[in-house]
């Protein structure tokens, strides 16, 4: 049996109960055969044993009150899971759907896709079964300064830094710092995604959609072709999901549909941005909203259709883990479609990644795709550490050289390994190979 089918067998068997930990672990492990299988250093080494593991895994409870007194009790968790090349680095999500698998899959993702940035940031995650949906404001800021009150003591600015992620914008950020400030009475830039007005940076709220379209934009620019006349289609309506739909129309993009979790909007002649921004980041309101102020434009409740059966020439998954299925896939490549980037954590299924890249669809997996969020963030940490703040332009000017920069290292490790166009396999070498090397030479810790 060969190290990694000895590695998949026991990440099978050690970690059974977490469905979303074994398929990001072995995604990243089938890409790995061509380095890992080729040289006996690395089983020598127990790298893969080292690197599938976390360093630490912290579970807490959390409990809060409601504005009608009653008693709740969360369980959220913080893992630190690889620190080889930086501080531990990665968001935070409040959502009903969060467990350990989905925290461990994320951080495990995180340590690759930070790798990728060339910052140095180290991979970890945290968040907490909470559903913030339908909770007043001053519920949230209790439930948030509960969260803090434990995680305070695992986290600091050069130890591991959170920022936002599903469920976890601006205002949950400004609750969770405000608590972190006042208990450790020390203003540090332990956090990322902070207001301008405390620490944060220009540009981190648009960066990740924004980072999504560059990097394809990246690649079409090699063809000699742009957004200017694309069809495009994005699932998700939240930060990530709105301002990729932001930066492509800029670039004379057409986006026709997005979606929240009850269903999709499909605009023919284009998406109204200014109304979406409204409804979902001002009124916290549902799509059906949209379509209410939009009478040309079709609203279909998730149970009734999907938004990837919308002929486009490009699709952006910005939603959610496992939103783009096989059919999925099928429906894309059968209408055309040319191109999908990931702006989610492992929104595409494995065996639509398959389908997708077997039909010769140009396919940018999240780890490098929506890597302008943490990039941007590994901007804040800089500007925090040196108190200063560049202007929007100089960090946008960052964030495009980041991006165009990991295109070049996923491109370039694809063709390096006989898979040119296979920016699954390049993105997965070449973070992993940034990570093992810093691994190697820190020795078996
Ligand atoms: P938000 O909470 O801002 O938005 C999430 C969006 O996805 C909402 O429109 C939400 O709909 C929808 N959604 C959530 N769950 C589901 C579901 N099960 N089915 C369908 N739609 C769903 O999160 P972000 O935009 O920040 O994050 C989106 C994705 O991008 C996540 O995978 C995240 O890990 C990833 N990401 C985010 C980064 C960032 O900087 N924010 C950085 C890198 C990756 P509804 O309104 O109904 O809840």
């Amino acid at each position: 049996m060969s190290y990694i089918d000895k590695i998949i067998a026991q990440i099978e068997k050690k970690d059974a109960g977490q469905p979303e930990f074994i398929q990001a672990s072995k995604e990243v492990l089938e890409s790995l055969r061509i380095i890992v299988d080729k040289d006996s250093i690395y089983e020598k080494a127990g790298l893969l044993e080292r690197l599938i593991e976390p360093e630490r895994l912290i579970v807490f409870r959390v409990p809060w009150v409601d504005d009608a007194g009653n008693v709740h009790v969360n369980r959220a968790y913080r893992v630190q899971y690889n620190s080889a090349i930086g501080p531990y680095k990665g968001g935070i999500r409040f959502h009903p759907s969060v467990n350990q698998s989905i925290i461990k899959f994320l951080g495990f993702e995180q340590t690759l896709k930070n790798a990728l940035t060339g910052l140095p940031m180290g991979g970890g995650k945290g968040g907490c079964d909470f559903d913030p949906k339908g909770k007043t404001e001053n519920e949230v800021m209790r439930f948030c300064q509960s969260f803090m009150t434990e995680l305070y003591r695992h986290i600091g600015p050069d130890t591991d830094v959170p920022a936002g992620d599903i469920g976890v914008g601006a205002r949950e950020v400004g609750f969770m710092y405000g608590q972190y400030k006042r208990i450790v009475n020390n203003f540090t830039g332990v956090f990322t995604g902070k207001g301008l007005t405390w620490g944060g940076s220009l540009g981190r709220t648009e960066a990740t959609g924004y980072g999504l379209v560059y990097i394809v934009n990246e690649y079409l620019k090699g063809k000699d072709d742009g957004f200017k006349g694309k069809k495009v289609v994005i699932s998700g309506s939240g930060n990530v999901a709105i301002f990729a739909a932001q930066k492509a129309i800029s670039l004379g993009a057409t986006v026709i549909s997005m979606s929240d979790s009850n269903g999709f909007i499909f605009h023919k002649d284009g998406i109204n941005l200014d109304s979406i921004k409204e409804v979902k980041l001002v009124k916290r309101e549902r799509l059906t909203k949209y379509a209410e102020l939009h009478k040309d434009a079709v609203y279909t409740e998730a149970s009734k259709g999907r938004v990837w059966d919308i002929a486009c020439d490009i699709a952006l998954p910005c939603a959610t883990q496992n939103e783009l299925f096989i059919d999925d896939a099928k429906s894309l490549v059968k209408n055309g479609c040319k191109i999908v980037g990931e702006g989610a954590n492992m929104p595409t299924t494995m065996d639509a990644t398959d389908h997708l890249l077997q039909n010769n669809v140009a396919f940018f997996p999240g780890k490098a795709a929506n890597a302008g969020g943490v990039s941007t963030s590994g901007l804040e940490m800089s500007q925090n550490s040196t108190r200063i703040s560049w202007s929007f332009d100089e960090v946008d000017s960052k964030l495009k050289t980041i991006m165009a920069g990991i295109f070049n290292s996923i491109d370039s490790a694809a063709k390096e390994y006989g898979k040119p166009g296979n920016f699954v396999l390049g993105a997965n070498l070449a973070g992993f190979k940034k990570v093992a090397k810093a691994m190697m030479d820190q020795g078996v810790i």
